[in-house]
């Protein structure tokens, strides 16, 4: 993976640092919730995409920290939000690693009332980083299957929220709304948007996740909520 750094402003603080992004990587692979697995790299591109601010802890992806802020929402930020973005456990560490980021930055977009998709991704992105060092090498196994089920249910609630309301949606998110609640062992959930997806006769979705959802439909029914690999989903390495 290549790096560069970016300069870079809280928009909460105004403290001025230096972020790193990632310029390209080689895809290895993917997971049945569309997680895109890299080749071999101390990071992967997600954990180099988001940022904290060092001082207030303000967290998000590098487009975050161009928007302004009024002073009487930085001034809420710190009384209300920045006493919540507490690393838990930190064993000397002073700077959040990835999932940690990734949930300052979902408090933080609750709190500045961001788009449904963006909390959603930030949701999701913290739930990815649980099959990934140094989340994975930190926590007990306890731990982590705690944190992944919190995250699970703050995506999949929106998720619910954003496909309950009468606006179009991409099938992607049907796809994902079904296989998130497939891992959370909400099978009947599972089924009823991947029942959907399999029914569907648009364009939008493409065919690699219609198979995959009637795959992963019947591992729903059979009471499956393991973690696949997209190949063993196609491919028919599920069903033991
Ligand atoms: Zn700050």
């Amino acid at each position: 993976m290549i790096y560069y750094t970016k300069d870079i402003k809280c928009p909460m603080c105004l403290t001025k640092f230096v972020g790193r992004e990632a310029g390209g990587f080689f895809i290895d692979g993917q997971d049945s919730d569309l997680f895109v697995r890299v080749q071999k790299s101390p990071l992967h591109i997600i954990q180099v995409e988001i940022h904290s601010c060092p001082s207030c802890r303000f967290s998000g992806m590098f487009s975050d920290f161009n928007l302004k802020y009024a002073e009487v929402v930085r001034k809420e930020f710190m009384q209300k939000v920045h006493p919540q973005l507490k690393i838990i456990n930190p064993r000397g560490r002073t700077a959040p690693i990835p999932h940690e980021a990734y949930e300052f930055a979902f408090r933080c977009a609750l709190f500045l009332k961001r788009h449904m998709a963006i909390q959603f991704m930030l949701a999701l992105r913290a739930y990815w980083c649980m099959r990934l060092t140094p989340s994975v090498d930190l926590l007990s196994y306890n731990d982590l299957r705690a944190y992944e089920k919190t995250y699970l249910q703050c995506a999949t609630l929106i998720l619910d929220k954003r496909l309950k309301m009468k606006v179009a949606v991409i099938p992607k998110y049907r796809y994902l709304a079904g296989e998130l609640h497939r891992r959370l062992g909400n099978f009947e959930s599972s089924q009823k948007y991947f029942k959907m997806l399999m029914d569907f006769t648009g364009n939008l979705l493409p065919d690699y996740l219609k198979k995959a959802s009637k795959s992963l439909y019947e591992a729903a029914g059979r009471g499956d909520g393991r973690h696949h690999s997209m190949e063993s989903v196609l491919y028919g390495g599920i069903d033991a």
